[in-house]
């Protein structure tokens, strides 16, 4: 599975990591940085927890980037947000692939083109 290299909130690019050994050093999934616009995913954990782990840093993000800094802090908030927003995006693919790919939008794309535009988009979702 490969995750994204970078994501764009509002006006803000992100970029996403995959960092060696992270969980097993500072029992971390994954981490967000503001400052530096950086999200940092640990390797060493499933790939479905990588995803998880970066829909809860994208879901602390997203709220910062809003400027609810209350909401962003709310670790509880986020854990439940991010927990159905991983499960919405993995139970509809063709969800995710619009989102995820620059393919054609939804009222356009076939079957076929939506699996040929896809191919070389992202993959994040666990299989
Ligand atoms: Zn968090």
């Amino acid at each position: 599975m490969n995750l994204p290299t970078e994501v764009k909130i509002g006006a803000m690019r992100y970029s996403i990591e995959l960092v060696p050994k992270l969980h097993e050093h500072r029992s971390l999934y994954g981490e967000v940085n503001y400052s530096q616009q950086t999200i940092i995913i640990a390797d060493d954990i499933s790939n479905q927890r990588q995803v998880n782990a970066l829909f809860h840093e994208l879901t602390h993000a997203i709220l910062f980037e809003t400027g609810d800094f209350d909401l962003c802090d709310d670790e509880e908030f986020v854990r439940r947000f991010s927990n159905l927003l991983t499960q919405i995006f993995a139970d509809n693919e063709w969800l995710t692939k619009g989102v995820l790919c620059d393919g054609p939008t939804i009222n356009q794309r076939t079957n076929r083109s939506y699996t040929e535009t896809c191919e070389e988009g992202p993959d994040i979702l666990p299989e």
